[in-house]
């Protein structure tokens, strides 16, 4: 079976073409600028060149149009004919309390689609745009949506409710959610595969450290908390975004600074995080080779790690203990200097980890000191193939 994973944001469009029975990406690509001068379709199959298409996609229809005539190009593609794509996987971003799992897309799915786009107005509308796009470009082939905040649903009230009136939840729906949950799912699943032992008997802290980053509980298989909340916003300082601060610091900047909700708002996600504090970069890479001479970078590597740490040592506590750490995303993947500043304090609760297993990059490893009495694990995360997954068996 082959599924056509899609993940839609405004004015791009990324893909991947999963052969499921093999977990093998027979092509993958990325459409760029939809909308706008300039757009491009690059597709990049194994073994070959990558090919590149410029040529206008007015809008998100045109960009899977093209998709379709690129994976069945005669020199270029993969398939002859687009019969050959079985099904559709969508990334949505937010399924708010609707969606616990992944679901086949109909008429009713969409309209529940449309209730969530008010708690991720800046994504859920373009991963719409995406499966009618396709809707289009495909009649009759199965979708179906896959949600980041799905896997987080099994989190106890005490765990997802903020102090704030009753009232704004049963109005508004404030409340944690959290992100990247397709992630957690990943990495915790094959966390348990690792260490031989079934997830339903194990506690698991996830640490998805990327450009946004987030840390989650697992128990017994299920996310039980997770630091991101209402939006991708809280939890540790990220790339750009603050992470956790005291709240009250909002309406004192919109008045010392006379600055707008939406000023503030952009200042939160786009101009902090270690890009804010080390005045550099949001860039882990960057970070690194400037933290010997540049002060504040190495400044917003500490504090990164120290966020991080701080989450593992509160979810071992929620959880009653903890198994096994796994890092993964861009900088929990490849970065050996962040991974040791995060475990430095923690040997104490039996997490240690060995300096030099510890110097992989992007390889699925075991990186535990011997003496170590949880497993501290890297595993390079794949959301598609998580998608792909999910999509096959709704399908089947
Ligand atoms: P992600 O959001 O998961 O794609 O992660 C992106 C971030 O990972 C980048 O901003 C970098 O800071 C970091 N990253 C990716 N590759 C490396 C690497 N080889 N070494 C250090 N950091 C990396």
């Amino acid at each position: 079976m082959n599924i056509l994973v899609i993940n839609a944001g405004s004015s791009s469009l990324k893909y991947q073409f999963i052969k499921i029975e093999e977990e093998k990406v027979l092509a993958k690509g990325l459409c760029e600028r939809i909308g706008i001068e300039g757009s491009k379709l690059t597709l990049k199959v194994p073994g070959k060149d990558d090919y590149v298409v410029e040529k206008h996609m007015d809008d998100h229809s045109v960009a899977i149009s093209m998709v379709i005539d690129a994976l069945t190009d005669k020199e270029h593609g993969v398939i002859a004919d687009m019969k050959e794509i079985d099904a559709v996987g969508h990334r949505v971003v937010h399924g708010g309390e609707i969606f616990a799992c992944s679901v086949v897309i109909d008429e009713k799915v969409k309209e529940a689609l449309h209730v969530c786009s008010d708690l991720a107005p800046l994504h859920n509308p373009a991963n719409i745009i995406g499966i009618e796009a396709c809707e289009k470009a495909m009649p009759g082939v199965p979708q179906v949506g896959v949600f980041d905040t799905a896997f987080h649903q099994t989190m106890p009230k005490k765990a997802y409710m903020y102090a704030l009136p009753y009232e704004l939840y049963t109005k508004h729906k404030i409340r944690r959610y959290g992100f990247h949950g397709t992630s957690h799912r990943f990495v915790s699943e094959r966390a348990a595969a690792m260490l031989g032992k079934p997830l339903e008997e194990l506690k698991i802290i996830t640490c998805h450290l990327g450009n946004g980053s987030s840390i989650a509980a697992v128990d017994c298989g299920k996310s039980v908390d997770t630091s991101m909340g209402f939006t991708p916003l809280a939890g540790v300082p990220m790339g750009t975004r603050s992470g956790d601060i005291d709240p009250a610091i909002v309406t004192f900047l919109m008045e010392k600074e006379n600055l707008s909700a939406k000023e503030v708002n952009d200042l939160m996600n786009k101009q902090s995080g270690v890009f804010g504090i080390s005045e550099l970069s949001s860039d882990f890479r960057d970070l690194e080779g400037s933290k010997d001479t540049n002060e504040k970078s190495a400044l917003a590597l500490e504090m990164f790690a120290y966020g991080v740490t701080k989450y593992i040592g509160a979810y071992a506590a929620a959880m009653g203990g903890v198994d096994a750490i796994v890092f993964t995303a861009g900088v929990g993947e490849n970065t050996a200097l962040t991974r040791g500043q995060i475990v430095e304090k923690l040997g104490f609760m039996g997490i240690k980890i060995d300096p030099e297993l510890n110097k992989i990059r992007g390889e699925e490893k075991d990186i535990s000191a011997p003496d170590a009495t949880v497993r501290t694990l890297v595993i390079p995360t794949n959301e598609e193939l998580m998608i792909a997954k999910d999509t096959a068996m709704l399908v089947k």
